[in-house]
C-alpha cells in the first residue's frame, strides 16, 4: 500500500516517519525546552499562554484536556484557576516531556488534581463527552494528523464545551513579517546550536511553523471537523493566534 506523503518541516515523509522523527526532536530538545522558549520568545510564550487560558472561561470545576501539554505551561496557569473540584489532565505522546512536565509540577506543589497521560492526540483514550475544555498550545503542528486530532478532541469535548488551540500562525503586518521570517529561520536554529547544542531540532520546529496552516485554513480544518462558532484573536501581529470553537 502506498501511503500518502506528509510534511516534516519542509521534507516530504511518511506519516510514520513524521510521528517518529517528531518525538525525536522532542526527547532531544526536552532538557532544554523551556529555557529555549524563553529566549527565542523573549519571554513572550507566557504572555500568549495566559491570554489563551484567561480567554478560556475556565470555572473552578472544570475538567480540562492539556494536550500535547509537554512541560506543564498550561496545567500550571490552569491550575490556577481550578479549586478543589477542578481536574486537569497533562497528555503528551513523549515520554520525556510527559515525565519532564510532572517534575516541574511536582516542583511547584501542584500535585492533587492532575493526572499524567501518554497518548497520541489522534487517538485520545479518554471516554467521550468527558472534558469541559481541550487546550492545545503549540502542539498541533506537530501532529501528523491533525484532521483526526481535531475529530479526536471534539469527541472527547462534553456539548457546549470548548477546544482552544494556541499556535503559530501567519504573520499580518509586513514589516514584521519581514524581520519575523528572517529571525527565525536564520537566528533561531544557530541560537538552537548556542544554547542546546541542537540546531537541527530547531530547524526543524521553525520549519514546522512555516508549514503550519495559517489563520483561515485552520478555521476551517475546525469547521470540517464539526466545531461551531470558531473564532481567532491574533497575537503579537498574528506571530501566533488562539483559535476557538464549540462542540454544540
Ligand atoms: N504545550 C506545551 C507548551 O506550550 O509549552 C508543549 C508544546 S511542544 C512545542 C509540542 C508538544 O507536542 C511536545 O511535547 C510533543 O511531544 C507533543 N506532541 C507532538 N505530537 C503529538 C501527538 N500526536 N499527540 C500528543 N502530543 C504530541
Amino acid at each position: 500500500m502506498i501511503s500518502k506523503k506528509t510534511d516534516f518541516g519542509y521534507e516530504k515523509v511518511s506519516p510514520s516517519e513524521k510521528t517518529s522523527r517528531v518525538n525525536k526532536v522532542f526527547s532531544s530538545v526536552t532538557n532544554d525546552y523551556d529555557l529555549m522558549n524563553d529566549i527565542m520568545s523573549f519571554g513572550i510564550h507566557r504572555l500568549w499562554k495566559r491570554f489563551a487560558v484567561n480567554i478560556s472561561g475556565i470555572r473552578k470545576d472544570s475538567c480540562i484536556l492539556d494536550l500535547a501539554g509537554g512541560t506543564g505551561d498550561i496545567t500550571k496557569l490552569v491550575y490556577e484557576k481550578l479549586r478543589k473540584n477542578g481536574h486537569v489532565t497533562l497528555c503528551d505522546i513523549n515520554e520525556n516531556m510527559l515525565n519532564h512536565g510532572r517534575e516541574n509540577l511536582i516542583n511547584t506543589g501542584i500535585i492533587k488534581g492532575v493526572n499524567y497521560v501518554r497518548a497520541n492526540a489522534e487517538n485520545l483514550p479518554f471516554r467521550d463527552n468527558s472534558f469541559d475544555f481541550i487546550i492545545i498550545a503549540f502542539g498541533l503542528r506537530n501532529i501528523t494528523n491533525k484532521n483526526a486530532a481535531l475529530e479526536s478532541m471534539r469527541k472527547k469535548l462534553k456539548y457546549g464545551s470548548q477546544l482552544i488551540i494556541l499556535e503559530f500562525s501567519k504573520v499580518t503586518i509586513s514589516l514584521l513579517d519581514r524581520f519575523y521570517q528572517k529571525y527565525s529561520s536564520k537566528f533561531i536554529p544557530k541560537l538552537g546550536k548556542a544554547v542546546a547544542g541542537n540546531e537541527k531540532s530547531y530547524r526543524y520546529l521553525v520549519e514546522s511553523i512555516h508549514m503550519h496552516p495559517n489563520q483561515e485554513k485552520l478555521s476551517e480544518m475546525m469547521e470540517d471537523a464539526g466545531f461551531k462558532n470558531v473564532k481567532y484573536h491574533n497575537l503579537s501581529g498574528g506571530i501566533a493566534a488562539v483559535h476557538r470553537g464549540y462542540k454544540i
